[in-house]
């Protein structure tokens, strides 16, 4: 069993262009480098770091192949709700045939 040493060649890219999707909960924090990692099927890891993260880049990178993944990550953008439509406003509602 040698699952470290897959010919990376054989591997098909989505039409995206990634080698796969990976939430950024899937991820390995190294708190030394601050950077995530997922482990790449050569064996290696791709690496994005936190900075980048930050700065809105979403493309982790193997350093030993050329294979990329997208990180899915959440937004400080929260779900749009409802409230505003709540208390006020649907009594003042008259529909005038
Ligand atoms: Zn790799």
């Amino acid at each position: 069993m040698e699952n470290t040493s897959k010919d990376v060649s054989n591997i098909e890219v989505n039409a995206s262009g990634f080698y796969d999707e990976i939430e950024i909960e899937d991820m390995e924090f190294d708190e030394d480098r601050r950077v995530y990692t997922y482990p790449c099927p050569c064996g290696d890891k791709f690496v994005i770091s936190e900075e980048d993260l930050m700065q809105g880049e979403e493309i982790a990178r193997c350093p030993s192949c050329s294979l990329i993944i997208r990180v899915i990550y959440e937004t400080e953008e929260s779900d749009e709700d409802d409230d505003l439509l709540g208390l006020e406003g649907v009594s003042q509602l008259v529909i005038v045939s």
